[in-house]
């Protein structure tokens, strides 16, 4: 059944309403769960909202916290079946994202298990001034939010 939330040209919306076939691993309501089909490794599962919604800055809050506590049931099973020692919880919203359909992995960790991708370059900050100035940015956008 094709929903008035959901994009034509979407490969998650399509995975939704079973135009695309999937692995499901988990479904209710708002939410749906299912085995990434380029793994980094096995077991790893993507959590999806049933609504269209590309990226976290469209992401309503009540969606947000369902969709984190699904990913935290997720992952606990995960790590369970896949006898993981650790898991590993990613969203990448514009850069890095390939699926314009808001997404949460959940990916099986083990120590030394070669993934290079999440060692990222860090860029210190220079002086103690510009962490003050970063910390007070931010601080003066989120008062200007009403959370
Ligand atoms: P992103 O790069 O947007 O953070 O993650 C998108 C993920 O979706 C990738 O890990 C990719 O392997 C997965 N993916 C892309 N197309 C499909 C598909 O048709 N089926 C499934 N199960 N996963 C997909
Ligand atoms: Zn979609």
């Amino acid at each position: 059944m094709r929903s008035l939330n959901m994009k034509e040209d979407c490969i998650f919306c399509k995975i939704l309403n079973k135009q695309l076939s999937s692995y499901q691993i988990f479904e209710n309501q708002e939410i749906m769960a299912f085995l990434d089909n380029r793994p980094l490794f096995p077991g790893h599962t993507l959590v999806i909202p049933k609504v269209h919604i590309e990226t976290i800055f469209e992401l309503e809050d009540h969606l947000a916290q369902k969709l984190f506590q699904a990913s935290k049931h997720i992952a606990i099973a995960v790590k369970k079946a896949m006898g993981a020692e650790g898991i590993f919880i990613g969203n990448n919203n514009v850069i890095g994202q390939t699926v314009p359909h808001f997404h949460l992995h959940v990916v099986p960790r083990n120590k030394g298990d070669g993934l290079k991708g999440f060692f990222w370059p860090r860029n210190p900050y220079s002086t103690e001034q510009e962490i003050s100035e970063t910390q007070l940015k931010i601080q003066n956008v989120l008062k200007g939010l009403n959370i």
